[in-house]
């Protein structure tokens, strides 16, 4: 047993217990473990206050001192960047997905315990932790994994599946340089593309170009680009890619150059049967035409069904560059519907005014939903008797930011998420909905047009204050919807009418919103947990049927 022995702290009363962990610990056979125990929570406590150089705290819930969740979080607070693996007595589905969406890295059942079970998990626990505190590290991609794991437990997945999916399976991160305008300038940047699930066809996801793009970020997004894919049934795996840098900052002819030398830099990993890049935050129509242009140079012919959101004129489809918003409104439909809620005269807010956010806010205007807010990086607009919609837009093309709009009150972006409305959908980042503001949302639907806008923690406070969530991998799949149309229509060289493109749009997104809502009811989860694991189910149906090569 080559390499330093693993340091664990178990804490556990039961003399019994830890006498069988122990002895199951001593059978793993491809690491060694040193193995101190403690009775108490107390002494436990005290252990890991003194307790440099532990790796792992393997965690008994039910101690004289403390008891069921209470213990962890005792002891997650004394160690916050700690792997900690629940060992309990208690086999309870919903005590365990709480552990693990509470950032517990596992939670076994002492008597189905064995030797391979135990010794997998504090390895796995152990490369999490480590992978969340590298290049890793993002509050998005832990939000991710913990969203994951907790479906993932919920639905007793495989363990194998488990730590397959919890993880990307192909990373490139490039740095590359570019000229600025002044041509003695070069800058260099970081950029990133991350496939999630190859199995499920070809992957397909957006490009962000944002000062705060990094890895962790990027597989995040990859990560929910799988599950919403499953969930509305597209033959893709999630992908997403990024470059960190602020968009705003430079010239169109900038912008030109840095993303076709990023196209060449990841040529290798796109391609139309590959990986198909889309537009996000600071990426549109114009910067997949330059992808597009790029990848055909290369070629030597000109290949569209390599990025979708492209201009219609290069083969984009019809309705692709609103088609998130328009998706966004389109399952706040099917909600209403359910919850016998009439629209007509209902009140809407939108966090958010580029690509999702004006969309949406145009298409409940559009409906007769009385949009009272918008907002975007500069600030919020607000005004009580419903904004001018077509005003505020032309206001945003002329200004190209909505500060200093002359027919609202100006209001900031946390009180805009604050104000009172039957529908607020944040559609500019995430984590705008946390802990702290989520007992003052004042909404009846929270439509996520963002990816990953709220937390886990938020998540909760909604659930028990009755806020209807329609979860971000469902009511933003509008996009990566009419992005598969436009792939189709791009390999067949054949287009699709606005209305045909709209039909197929609403039929997917129904569908998928009835598979999530049913599964809400049937398994007694929460819109979000039932997204997800309708997503998982599909990705595990494929990667057991497909099989483990060689
Ligand atoms: P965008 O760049 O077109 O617009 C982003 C908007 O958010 C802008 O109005 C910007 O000013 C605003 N913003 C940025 N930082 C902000 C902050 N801190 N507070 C408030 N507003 C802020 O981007 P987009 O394409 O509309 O994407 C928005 C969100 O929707 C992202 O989470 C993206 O991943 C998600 N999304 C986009 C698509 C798509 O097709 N574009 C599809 C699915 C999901």
């Amino acid at each position: 047993m080559p390499g330093k022995p693993l340091r664990a702290l178990l804490i556990e009363d039961n003399p019994i217990h830890a006498r069988l962990i122990q002895k199951l610990l001593e059978d793993v056979g491809s690491y060694a473990v040193e193995l101190t125990t403690r009775g108490s929570l107390s002494e436990g406590l005290e252990s890991l206050g003194n307790g440099e150089g532990l790796d792992v705290v393997l965690l008994d819930l039910v101690l004289p001192d403390s008891q069921e969740l209470d213990t962890y979080f005792r002891v997650r607070t004394a160690v916050p960047e700690m792997p900690i693996v629940i060992l309990s007595g208690i086999d309870d589905v919903k005590l365990a997905s709480r552990a693990v969406e509470a950032g517990a890295q596992d939670y076994l059942v002492k008597t189905s315990l064995d030797a391979h079970t135990l010794g997998r998990s504090i390895r796995y626990a152990r490369e999490i932790t480590h992978a969340q505190r590298t290049e890793w590290d993002s509050p998005s991609f832990r939000l991710a994994q913990q969203q994951f794991l907790k479906a993932a437990e919920l639905m007793d997945l495989d363990d194998n599946l488990r730590q397959r999916l919890l993880f990307p399976q192909r990373t490139q991160i490039v740095s590359f340089p570019f000229r600025r305008d002044n041509d003695d300038e070069v800058e260099t940047v970081f950029g990133y593309r991350v496939q999630h699930v190859l199995s499920m066809g070809p992957t397909k996801g957006g490009i962000r170009y944002h000062p705060e793009v990094n890895l962790g970020e990027t597989g995040a997004l990859a990560m929910w680009m799988t599950w919403k894919c499953a969930l509305v049934q597209l033959p893709f795996g999630g992908a997403k890619g990024g470059v960190r840098f602020d968009p705003t900052d430079f010239s169109r002819r900038e912008l030109q150059r840095l993303t076709r030398r990023f196209t060449s830099e990841i040529i290798g990993m796109i391609g139309p049967d590959k990986d198909i890049p889309a537009p996000d935050m600071g990426t549109d129509e114009q910067t997949m035409a330059w992808i597009m242009d790029t990848y055909s140079q290369q070629v030597g012919y000109t290949v569209p069904a390599v990025v979708t959101g492209k201009p219609v004129v290069l083969g984009g489809s019809e309705g692709r560059s609103e088609a998130t918003g328009r998706g966004v409104v389109y399952v706040v439909e099917e909600a209403a519907r359910r919850l016998e809620m009439d629209l007509s005269g209902a009140t809407a807010v939108v966090q958010g005014f580029g690509n999702v956010g004006s969309n949406a806010a145009r298409f409940f205007d559009e409906l007769g939903v009385k949009v009272l807010g918008v907002s975007d990086v500069t600030g919020g607009i607000f005004n009580p008797r419903g904004l001018n919609l077509p005003d505020v837009l032309e206001y945003t093309r002329q200004h190209r930011f909505l500060e200093g709009y002359p027919e609202a009150e100006a209001v900031t972006n946390e009180e805009l998420l604050e104000l009172q409305c039957d529908i607020l959908a944040p559609c500019a980042m995430q984590g705008q909905i946390h802990a702290g503001n989520a007992d003052k949302l004042r909404c009846r639907i929270l439509a996520e047009g963002a990816n990953g806008p709220t937390s886990l923690e938020a998540d909760e406070i909604l659930q028990d204050r009755g806020v209807y969530v329609l979860p971000d991998i469902l009511a933003n799949a509008g996009g990566v919807t009419v992005s598969y149309f436009e792939w189709v229509q791009d390999t067949q060289n054949y287009m699709w009418s606005l209305d045909q493109i709209n039909e197929r749009l609403r039929t997917i997104l129904v569908g998928a919103y009835q598979r999530m809502a049913e599964r809400a009811e049937s398994n007694g989860y929460d819109m979000r947990t039932a997204a997800l694991v309708e997503g998982i189910s599909r990705v595990r149906e494929a990667k057991l049927s497909r099989g483990l090569f060689p």
